[in-house]
C-alpha cells in the first residue's frame, strides 16, 4: 500500500504555529503586494476569500484587504521539511518526496513491523500533530494516483483510506478534474464531450480519448481504471547531508559556539545513521555578523556515521580554523559530503572495541530521541548552551 502525505497549507501553518497571535487571522506568505508578489501559500481563513497560491498578492490584497502578509522563510521550512521527512523513514526507506510539504511513503514492507498501512498513516499524522504541531493530511491506495487523490479529498486534516477492492466505486463519483494530468485545456474538451465523471470518462471507448488526446487519452483510460503501477522512488542519492541555524543574536564566545555545533553534529549524525549512510568530508559554515561567510572542511580516512567521530572534525574545525579575531557569528552550518551508501568501511577508524561502543551508544541515543523527541538527549551537557542564541520561533 502506498500512503501520500500532504502538509496543509505548509508554509502558512508553519508561521501560524510559530505566531499564535496570527490564529485564526488570514495568512498570506510570499511578495508583497507593493512588490509585484506572488501568494506562496495561504492558509485556510484567507482561501475562502478566494485567495490561492500562485496568485499575483496585489490581487490577493484586493481579494482580502485585511489579509497579514508575510515573507517566506524557505530555508527554514526546509528544515521542518527534513523533521517531517524523519518521521516518515521512521517507518518505510521508500520515500519519495515531491516537494517540501508533500511525499509517497510505500509500506506494504513495513506491515510486520508497524502494522497496517492505517495504522501508519495514523501515527504519521499523529506524529506530525504532536512533536511539529502541524497538521498533515493522509491518503492511502494501492497505488500512488489513488493515494494523492485520497490525501487531497478531505483537506484540511484529511485521513481517507482506499479500500483496494473498492477502487472503482471510489473513484467512478469523482469528477474527472480529480484526475492527474487533467488541466484545463483537457477539462474543457471534457466539458464538449459531456464527460463530468470519471465513470463516464471509463464509459468512452479508448479510440475517442486517443483520437483526442493521443497517448496522453491511453494514460487518462489507464487512470480511470484505478491503474498506476509508477513505483516509489526513494530519495535520489544524497551528495551532501548538512544543518544550519541562524541565531536570534550573534553568538561571541567560542563555548556557545561549540555547543551549537555539537547539536547541528548531532543532528547530521543521527540523520546519516537513519538513512544507512556515512560520510568522508566534514564541513563546517560560519557566517559572521557582516554576512562574510567561510566553509572550513576536513577529509576523513574513512566515511563514518559516527557523532563521535564526526564531532572531533568538526570541533576541530571550529578551533583551529577560524580567523584568530572574527566578529560575532549569525550563521553557522555543519554538513558532510562524500556520501557513500554503501555502509562497508575498508579501514579502521578506531580501535574495534571503542567502535562497538561508539555505535552503541549511537544507537542507544537514537532510540530515547525516537521515543521521547530529539531533545531529550544531550551530549556534553557542560557545554554552555544559551537560551538566548535559540532562534525564534523553535
Ligand atoms: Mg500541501
Amino acid at each position: 500500500m502506498i500512503i501520500h502525505v500532504d502538509m496543509d497549507a505548509f508554509y502558512a501553518s508553519v508561521e501560524q504555529r510559530d505566531r499564535p497571535e496570527l490564529e485564526g487571522k488570514p495568512i498570506i506568505v510570499g511578495g508583497s503586494p507593493d512588490q509585484r508578489g506572488v501568494v506562496a501559500a495561504a492558509n485556510y481563513a484567507v482561501r475562502q476569500f478566494g485567495v490561492h497560491s500562485a496568485m499575483p498578492s496585489s490581487t490577493a490584497r484586493r481579494l482580502c484587504p485585511h489579509a497579514i502578509f508575510l515573507p517566506a522563510r524557505l530555508d527554514y521550512y526546509a528544515q521542518i521539511s527534513d523533521q517531517i521527512r524523519e518521521i516518515f523513514h521512521r517507518f518505510t526507506p521508500l520515500v519519495e518526496p515531491l516537494s517540501l510539504d508533500e511525499a509517497f511513503l510505500d509500506v506494504s514492507g513495513s506491515e510486520q513491523l508497524f502494522g497496517t498501512a492505517e495504522s501508519v498513516g495514523r501515527k504519521i499524522k499523529e506524529a506530525i500533530g504532536r512533536e511539529l504541531n502541524l497538521i498533515a493530511s493522509v491518503g492511502i491506495a494501492p497505488n500512488k494516483f489513488l493515494a494523492k487523490i485520497a490525501s487531497d479529498l478531505e483537506k484540511p486534516d484529511g485521513f481517507v483510506q482506499v479500500d483496494p477492492r473498492g477502487v472503482q466505486a471510489f473513484l467512478d463519483s469523482l469528477p474527472v478534474e480529480r484526475l492527474w494530468g487533467v488541466g484545463r485545456q483537457t477539462s474543457k474538451v471534457f466539458q464538449k464531450l459531456g464527460v463530468r465523471t470519471i465513470c463516464q470518462l471509463r464509459a468512452l471507448p479508448l479510440s475517442v480519448l486517443t483520437s483526442h488526446f493521443g497517448s496522453h487519452g491511453e494514460h487518462l483510460s489507464k487512470l480511470a481504471h484505478g491503474i498506476d503501477n509508477r513505483p516509489v522512488v526513494p530519495d535520489r542519492k544524497a551528495k551532501s547531508i548538512s544543518n544550519e541555524t541562524t541565531f536570534a543574536t550573534d553568538i561571541d564566545d567560542q563555548e556557545s559556539l561549540r555547543a551549537w555545533l555539537l547539536e547541528l553534529t548531532e543532528q547530521v549524525a543521527r540523520r546519516l545513521r537513519r538513512h544507512a549512510l556515512r560520510g568522508r568530508t566534514v564541513e563546517i559554515k560560519v557566517r559572521f555578523a557582516d554576512f562574510q561567510t567561510i566553509t572550513r572542511s576536513r577529509k576523513l580516512p574513512e566515511p563514518t556515521n559516527s557523532t563521535q567521530a564526526l564531532w572531533e572534525q568538526a570541533n576541530a574545525l571550529l578551533s583551529t580554523r577560524l580567523p584568530s579575531d572574527h566578529l560575532p557569528v549569525r550563521l553557522l552550518g555543519m554538513g558532510v559530503t562524500e556520501i557513500d551508501r554503501t555502509g562497508v568501511t575498508q579501514q579502521q577508524l578506531f580501535d574495534e572495541a571503542d567502535r562497538e561502543r561508539q555505535d552503541g551508544l549511537d544507537e542507544v541515543g537514537d532510540q530515547i530521541r525516537d521515543r521521547y523527541g530529539s531533545k531529550a538527549l544531550s551530549r556534553g551537557s557542560t557545554l554552555k548552551h544559551d537560551a538566548r542564541h535559540r532562534p525564534k520561533p523553535t
